[in-house]
This record gives C-alpha cells, sequence and structure tokens, in this order.
C-alpha cells in the first residue's frame, strides 16, 4: 500500500486532512500529505494546542495528606 515512488511521471494527489482539497503526494510536496506550508502548520497547531492543554503534572496542593501529617 505504501508504494516508493520512483520514476513516476504523473503525480498522485491525496485529500488534504486539513482542507480537503487536492494534495500532490510526491516527494516535490515537502507539506505532503498537506497541500501546503499553510495546512500543515494549521494541522500542526492543532495538535500541539491540544497537547498543551493536557497538565504535565498534578497540582502540588493537592499531595498525599499522610506527606502533611509528617511535618
Ligand atoms: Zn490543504
Amino acid at each position: 500500500m505504501d508504494k516508493l515512488e520512483t520514476g513516476t511521471q504523473t503525480p498522485r494527489t491525496v485529500r488534504c486532512p486539513a482542507c480537503g482539497g487536492a494534495s500532490v503526494y510526491s516527494p516535490s510536496n515537502r507539506y505532503r500529505p498537506f497541500c501546503g506550508e499553510r495546512c500543515k502548520t494549521h494541522d500542526l497547531g492543532a495538535w500541539a494546542s491540544e497537547t498543551f492543554r493536557v497538565p504535565t503534572a498534578p497540582p502540588l496542593e493537592e499531595a498525599d495528606p499522610a506527606w502533611a501529617d509528617r511535618n
């Protein structure tokens, strides 16, 4: 399913995941499978903001009560 594009004369086009438009899926398109830089950066930005919404660690104030008793 994932063929190498060696000596292909006709560029294959896929649907851009960001805008749904036609995207050239070939080594000449560095933003593939996106149609262009804008779509690729937009998708990465959405993915990054989604990631940053997840807290990396629990708040220290919510620590185990047993820890406070030891003070
Ligand atoms: Zn696009």
